[in-house]
């Protein structure tokens, strides 16, 4: 006998009292309440726990990146530390004069310092960056695309829709694999065409080889239509004068904002959570006068980030300026980190879980740029497939399987979580 109330036998409990047996799973009530209430509603109350765990599972919460990948797409891309406490921030204010100021303008200088450019404005993604360019530049007016550049990079970021909805009109130039600099040409003296600008996309996360061919940005540079090249992943310069032995063998053919200024484009477009390391953001950056036009183009207002970005972003890039990238910005410690200095915390967390066997790997830098390059890497692994077990943990350890084997991967594991990686490995059963 479970109550001595007069509650009749039969009747499902209320969904408040359920609500309260299962608040051991921590979460506010109203989130109980909607599990009770899908429980009962489904005529099972006994699930009511696990349709609450479905919840507290879908929260957003810090997990540990065991996978290698450093800006790992579905865990965020680029780790970011952000430093805000709840003060006001002066976004859009002029601590000189105490009148509004512009929230684009200082981080718009030090962007720009940081890759060469005359001006840069940042927005909340690149396909944004992208999309905002080609509104402002090109509204109504045609857009000349290689073929070989019409392409598609992930998370629904296709060349053909980005134009279609920022109003531009998309000229195919050339063919798949070979576009030569007299294909643009004829693109532009068409006399049914209206060519505004070129737009050259950096394919990112594939490649054409063998019989290719394709128009550098310097050869474009001479048709004189502006030049715009979304190159993708935002590393900034391709001398990497953040690292002390200069670029890692795993950049090679990296485009970078720099160089590709240098090289004759008149805007670059980047993400800057990919090689750049920071928060989610896009950024467009050159002439001043472009910048100009994206910045005044009523979607501008649109695609502007808030402080929290802003001032994650102002860190990443004074952290680049003051050649401090590799302690202060995740995605670089990582990507630096020497193969022994791994080697050795693989050994330390091994020995003090008391399980596992240390191995050689390889990580990945992730976020679709330097496709086929790896970095040589050192990782746990365990046997059998222990992913779910892993992901169960508190904070979640995500990790990768390979021949029936648990992969750890240490490189992309911060430090600091070495001994909670290894006391989550100790109370695997
Ligand atoms: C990643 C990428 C994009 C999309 O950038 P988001 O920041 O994800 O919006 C666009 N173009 C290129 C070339 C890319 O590599």
């Amino acid at each position: 006998m479970a109550s001595d109330t007069n509650e009749p036998i039969a009747r499902p409990p209320s969904v408040d009292a359920l609500a309260r047996s299962i608040a051991h799973v921590g979460l506010p009530h109203p989130l109980l309440v909607d599990a009770a209430r899908r429980a009962i509603a489904a005529g099972d109350p006994s699930r009511a726990e696990s349709i609450a765990r479905d919840t507290a599972d879908a929260l957003l919460v810090p997990v540990i990146n065991g996978t290698g990948v450093i800006a790992h797409t579905n865990l965020g891309r680029s780790p970011v530390a952000v430093r805000q406490d709840a003060r006001a921030q002066n976004l859009e204010f002029d601590l000189r004069t105490g009148q509004r100021g512009s929230r684009q303008a200082g981080i718009g200088r030090l962007v720009a310092l940081s890759c060469g450019a005359e001006d840069a404005i940042v927005v909340n993604n690149n396909a944004a960056a992208v999309m905002l360019v080609l509104a402002a530049l090109a509204g109504g007016r045609d857009v000349a695309v290689s073929r070989g550049e019409s392409v598609e990079i992930g998370g629904g970021f296709r060349v053909p829709e980005v134009m279609e909805q920022s109003g531009a009109r998309l000229v195919d130039v050339g063919t798949t694999n070979r576009t030569r600099l007299n294909d643009y040409r004829k693109a532009i003296a068409h006399k049914r065409n209206d060519v505004a600008m070129v737009l050259k996309v950096h394919p990112s996360n594939y490649r054409v080889e063998g019989f290719v061919e394709e128009t550098s940005v310097h050869e474009l540079s001479s048709l004189g239509v502006p030049v715009v090249a979304d190159i993708g992943s935002g590393l900034l310069d391709a001398a990497c004068p953040w690292l002390p032995d200069g670029p890692p063998d795993w950049l090679n053919g990296e485009p970078a904002a720099r160089q590709t200024l240098a090289a004759g484009a008149d805007l670059v477009t980047f993400s800057g959570d990919k090689l750049m390391g920071g928060p989610q953001s896009g950024i467009i950056a050159g002439r001043a006068d472009l910048v100009k036009a994206c910045a005044s183009h009523p979607l501008a207002r649109a695609l502007r980030p808030g402080g929290l970005v802003l001032s994650a972003l102002h860190h990443t890039v004074l952290a680049y300026l003051a050649r401090t990238a590799t302690t202060d910005v995740p995605f670089w410690r990582m990507a630096a980190t020497p193969w022994s200095v791994l080697r050795t915390r693989a050994e330390a967390i091994v020995t003090e879980a008391g399980r596992g066997v240390v191995a050689d790997c390889d990580s990945l830098p992730g976020a679709g740029s330097t496709p086929g390059a790896s970095i040589p890497s050192a990782a746990i692994v365990l046997d059998g497939d222990r992913l779910e077990s892993l992901r169960r943990a508190t904070p979640p350890l995500i990790a990768r399987v390979r021949d029936d084997s648990t992969i750890i991967d240490v490189r992309t594991i911060d430090p600091g979580d070495d001994g909670v990686v290894a006391s989550i490995l100790r109370s695997l059963d």
